[in-house]
């Protein structure tokens, strides 16, 4: 069997990291996430998700000596021209809860009935002295008139695809179809690929 890509998750999220091994443990490589380092906080200044992507990537590659994953994911609403889409985390301000998030959210769709909306991910692979690899993955869903379920974390309670939200959903549910699984499903292709 071939040996294990150890990586870092350059997130301090513990639900994403989560989320991240989940998927990668389905894949047929091995993975190993690394955790319990820590890296100087690193701020999304960049106008784009493969942008602060790459730049946490970058930075927790550089600060640990090993391979990152960094991923940024942005929620794309149809009714609200794609915001809040880059600043999905600082939606209702800097240092805005799930909780306010999503009030915001809520309050800026009331009324209006085009609810389609996707999430977005952008992942960037780092592995020092090589070239990074990005990566995205989008899966198309709409918005909720309110909170249904309590699982998962961020918007995921307003979030539905077909019939369920993404916090009705088991882990495994949303694993299987999200977009975040869908992004890491597509750098394990690009690794391959890379690989011959
Ligand atoms: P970031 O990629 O951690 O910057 O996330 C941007 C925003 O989207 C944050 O408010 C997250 O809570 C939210 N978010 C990221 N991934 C998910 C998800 O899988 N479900 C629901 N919300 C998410």
């Amino acid at each position: 069997m071939s040996s294990p890509r150890r990586v870092v998750v350059a997130s301090k999220n513990p639900d994403k990291i989560r989320e991240v091994e989940a998927v990668l443990e389905r894949t047929d490589h091995p993975w190993k996430i690394v955790r319990g380092l820590d890296w100087p906080d690193v701020d999304e200044t960049e106008p784009t998700l493969e942008g602060n992507a790459l730049l946490k990537a970058l930075a927790v590659s550089e600060a640990t000596g090993l391979a990152a994953i960094g991923d940024d994911t942005g929620l794309e609403v149809d009714a609200l021209d794609g915001r809040p889409g880059v600043f999905s985390a600082r939606f209702a301000g800097p240092e805005a809860s799930y909780e306010q998030n999503v009030d915001r959210l809520l309050a800026e769709l009331e009324g209006v009935s085009n609810r389609s909306a996707r999430f977005r991910t952008a992942i960037a692979f780092v592995v020092p002295g090589s070239e990074p690899l990005i990566v995205e993955g989008v899966l198309e869903g709409a918005i909720t008139e309110e909170r249904r379920g309590n699982r998962g974390f961020g918007y995921d309670p307003v979030f539905v695809v077909g019939e369920h939200t993404y916090a009705e959903m088991s882990d495994d549910e949303k694993n299987k179809i999200s977009h975040r699984a869908r992004a890491l499903r597509a750098l394990v292709a690009a690794l391959e690929d890379q690989e011959g």
